[in-house]
């Protein structure tokens, strides 16, 4: 195992300094058993892209990038077990020449599969779940440093999905795969805003995976995922009011495009064409800070006019919003609350204190709406404004102190929420 006390580390995005400089990376499970047991404060950390200090410690940090990166493909079962800090890309690799896939990516390759699990992390398409619903089973080592495998369907596995760490560290996953599949990637563009506002929901079942990108200025985008070969696929005739745009493009306007994966239309393999960035590369702008909030799909119009009415707010402080479209899942603290979700992500500008006001503003619009947080980007609710929106908080706080007796899995971010 190395134990590293280097200088305090950062987040991805900078804006996190963690609290201690003791990093803890076993090299085994039964590494990872053992430093679980002896620390008396620990929390698991993937690969720091969250926004928030979800993944933050006062006492040790505990990261699997030593673990052996395993990924072992079961083809008959069309099933992957993997290591939890294997990164989506990893999986990517490991799976080509199997036939599988995974159904679907987060925009980026280059983050932890447990971590992402971990906040409930999804992708775009009206028939597309948060990635921790493709888990079939999870291997957490608890507060003991004992190991507890929770199967799909098990009674803590409502709990287990979405965890954001509090209830030990998932030392390993087992992954549903589909058959692999191409997908084809086309950016439409010179839209008019009332036909896609007033299209919506329509829109983001339209192909496989979907998203609206717009800066609530004048730039405005629909990126279309389509499975190569589906008999109900997208063929391009429906543009609501566009056209495919002449060049390939990035989500954020104006930055460069090598970037991102390819469009216009060219087929390639699914784990190239879902994520908009390429693993080699600096995902997003790389200077940002993030927030997202997902709404009941029935109400994404509703949702975009109360975005609308405070566009002179937010443009300022924006390099540009997504709408995407996500799968309903039973997991107690998905995003999607159960339900078939739209969720609306902003990619701010690096500047806590002219952001968060306007954050705070947004969560307000739509409050009424339901809307619930992403765990791993920014918003400013409180223990008693997410419980109003995740109503089995009480449900997963008793798990929490069943597991964890003494806390050792807290933080004041995390048990602040949760009312722990
Ligand atoms: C450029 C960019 C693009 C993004 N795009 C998307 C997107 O398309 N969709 C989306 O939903 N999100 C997106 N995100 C957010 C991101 O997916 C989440 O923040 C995700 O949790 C990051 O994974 P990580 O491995 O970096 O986890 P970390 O940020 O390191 O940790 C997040 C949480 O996971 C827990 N955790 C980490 N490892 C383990 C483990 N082994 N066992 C138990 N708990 C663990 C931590 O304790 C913490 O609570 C994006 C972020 C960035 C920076």
């Amino acid at each position: 195992m190395t134990a590293s006390t280097a200088p305090r580390r950062t987040n991805w995005a900078g804006n996190v300094t963690f609290s201690t400089d003791r990093w803890l990376s076993p090299r085994s499970i039964a590494e990872l058993q053992a430093v679980v047991a002896a620390e008396p404060s620990v929390r698991p950390v993937g690969t720091g892209h969250s926004f928030t200090p979800i993944a933050d410690s006062t006492g040790a940090l505990v990261s699997l990038d030593q673990m052996p990166p395993t990924a072992e493909v079961d083809t008959d079962r069309a099933v992957v077990r993997v290591s939890g800090g294997l990164r989506y890309a990893q999986l990517a690799e490991a799976l080509r020449g199997s036939g599988l896939a995974l159904a679907n990516t987060a925009s980026l390759p280059h983050i932890s599969l447990a971590g992402a699990c971990a906040t409930g992390t999804h992708g775009s398409g009206v028939g597309n779940q948060v990635l921790s619903a493709a888990a079939r089973s999870l291997t957490v080592v608890t507060a003991t440093g004992d190991l507890l495998r929770v199967e799909r369907g098990a009674a803590e596995w409502a709990a287990a999905g979405v965890s954001l760490g509090r209830l030990g560290v998932v030392a390993e996953l087992e992954l549903d795969l589909v058959p692999r599949f191409d997908v084809a990637q086309t950016v439409l563009d010179h839209l008019e805003e009332a036909e896609v506002a007033g299209r919506l929901a329509e829109i983001l079942a339209a192909a496989y995976s979907v998203s609206v990108f717009t800066d609530w200025a004048d730039h405005l985008e629909i990126w279309v995922k389509e499975q190569v070969g589906r008999t109900d696929a997208w063929d391009g005739a429906v543009l609501w009011g566009g056209r495919a745009a002449d060049g390939p493009r990035h989500p954020v306007p104006g930055m460069a495009v090598e970037s991102t994966t390819d469009q216009l239309g060219v087929p390639g393999p699914w784990d190239e064409r879902l994520p908009h960035f390429r693993a080699g590369f600096t995902p997003s702008a790389g200077a940002e800070l993030q927030s997202e909030f997902f709404v009941p799909i029935a109400r994404v119009t509703d949702a975009w006019a109360a975005l609308s009415q405070i566009r002179d707010r937010i443009a300022p402080v924006l390099q540009v919003s997504e709408v995407r479209a996500v799968a309903p899942d039973d997991l107690w603290l998905s995003p999607t609350g159960g339900l078939l979700s739209a969720a609306f992500h902003f990619t701010w500008q690096p500047d806590a204190a002219r952001v968060m006001p306007v954050v705070r503003l947004v969560e307000e619009r739509l409050a009424e709406l339901g809307a619930r947080p992403h765990w791993g980007k920014v918003f400013t609710a409180g223990h008693a404004e997410l419980e109003r929106v995740y109503s089995r908080i009480p449900d997963f706080a008793a798990l929490a102190r069943d597991l964890d007796p003494a806390g050792k899995f807290g933080n004041d971010l995390v048990d602040g929420w949760l009312g722990l």
